[in-house]
């Protein structure tokens, strides 16, 4: 049976670190601060934005969340962001997505200044991580990098499959994995699969490392797992009220290792954006 690795665990360490962090800002007289910008009413998007400000708050971090209309006008969220931009207690700003369809997301993702994108998703940041250069890298990828880090997981020549190409997993995770590092943490050989792809149980049963992000209950089946892989599952689908990941839990019987969910990759996606602010706050000393 596979080794359940805690993501709340190790989140909770990362916590513990940061609050360190935290500490020191306030000792020199800045308060890190988040701003969150929600707009219309989605149900999963208010919960995640709850947990934000609650995990933000318990580490020391000033949370505002600015909670628009879903028929605002994009100029008053382009203007939102551009005071924020201005205001040097605000070290993060955060889009939460997705927003309403008649929104250009990326047009305004980059408006967000680079030094406070704490998602890295503005094409700048991306452009960095894809460089090999990050300055922020999005949250949900570098959680995952930081539970394989902690869990000793080498990734350095391994065979890692992403199943799932999106600009908030699948990309930013292949970059991150191939980046040259001198740890056992990149260097990885990766292979990105999507809707398109042909033979894919063939492809995810080459993993060594096996990462999911589809959005489909259980779309993972035990048979198209190596045995002894470390199975990193990010789905995070809803299913007769109770939360369900991408990967079967049959699975368990095939992989060495596995995240659940809940508790896997989810606690690691919220520290990971607190850990991004409060590196913004701890440039906004250097530059006082
Ligand atoms: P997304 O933008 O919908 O992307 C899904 C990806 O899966 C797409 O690249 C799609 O391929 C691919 N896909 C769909 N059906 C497939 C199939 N039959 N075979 C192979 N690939 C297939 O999703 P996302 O935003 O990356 O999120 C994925 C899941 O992770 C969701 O459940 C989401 O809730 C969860 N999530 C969790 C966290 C967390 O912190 N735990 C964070 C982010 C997301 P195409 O590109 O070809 O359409």
């Amino acid at each position: 049976m596979a080794e359940i690795i805690s993501g709340k665990a190790i989140a909770e360490e990362i916590g513990r670190e940061l609050l360190d962090r935290v500490r020191d800002l306030k000792r020199r007289g800045i308060i890190p601060g988040l701003g969150v910008v929600l707009v219309g009413d989605d149900p999963a998007s208010k919960v995640y934005v709850r947990n934000k400000k609650r995990t933000g708050e318990k580490l020391g971090i000033e949370v505002t969340i600015e909670h628009l209309p879903a028929h605002v006008k994009p100029e008053e969220v382009v203007a939102l962001i551009n005071r924020w931009n201005e205001n040097s207690e605000i070290d993060g700003m955060i889009i939460q997505l997705p927003l309403p369809p008649s929104f250009d997301k990326q047009k305004l993702l980059d408006l967000v200044d680079p030094m406070k994108d704490v998602d890295g998703f503005s094409s700048y940041n991306l452009g960095r991580l894809f460089s090999g250069e990050p300055q922020f890298i999005p949250a949900t990828p570098q959680g995952i990098l930081e539970i394989l880090r902690r869990t000793r997981t080498r990734v350095r020549g391994r065979h890692c499959v992403i199943v799932g190409r999106s600009t908030i997993v699948g990309r930013p995770m292949a970059a991150l994995l191939l980046m040259k590092r001198d740890d056992d943490f990149g260097d990885g050989t990766v292979t990105v699969c999507h809707s398109r792809t042909e033979n894919l149980p063939q492809i995810t049963r080459s993993a060594d490392i096996l990462i999911v992000a589809v959005g489909r209950p259980r779309f993972i089946k035990p048979e198209m797992v190596k045995p002894g892989a470390v199975v990193i599952d990010v789905g995070s689908n809803r299913v007769e009220d109770k939360w369900v990941g991408d990967v079967d839990e049959g699975v368990r019987e095939v992989a060495a290792k596995i995240t659940p969910v809940p508790g896997g990759v989810g606690p690691l996606t919220v520290i990971m954006l607190m850990k991004n602010t409060i590196q913004a706050a701890e440039w906004r000393l250097k530059r006082s």
